[in-house]
């Protein structure tokens, strides 16, 4: 039985190596990547993929009824949706500016959300 081939696009740079990654018994043969950080993108990318959050909240104003905002870290991308969940239920009742945090340690985690455009 050959074994399993997987290939990741780098998004660390604007290189964007495509990495080829074979499982062996213990790790990962990794190659394609032009420096380190892309085979550690690459393993980090096949067992537990992060992203960053980016959305809108609701707000009191009529004038501005959504307010963009994002996480200021990665989160599991396996548990997007148990951050929506948090995310979805705020309500912005006063004005706020760029980088401003609007939810403080979503999921009892160090994690933030915070606007991305002024109110
Ligand atoms: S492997 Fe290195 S050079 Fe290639 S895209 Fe990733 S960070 Fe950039």
């Amino acid at each position: 039985m050959g074994k399993k081939l997987v290939i990741v696009t780098c998004i660390t740079c604007p290189q964007s190596c495509a990495i080829e990654l074979v499982k062996t018994k213990d790790d990962y043969e990794v190659s394609g990547n032009k420096c380190k950080k892309g085979k550690e993108y690459a393993i980090q990318e096949v067992t537990n993929p992060m992203r960053s959050i980016t959305t809108t909240v609701k707000t009191i104003f009529k004038d501005f009824p959504r307010l963009p905002v994002k996480t200021d870290k990665e989160i599991p991308l396996n548990d997007t949706f148990l951050f929506m969940e948090e995310i979805n239920s705020v309500l912005v009742k006063e004005r706020l500016k760029p980088g401003d945090i609007v939810l403080k340690g979503i999921r009892n985690m160090d994690i933030n959300l915070v606007a991305t455009f002024g109110l």
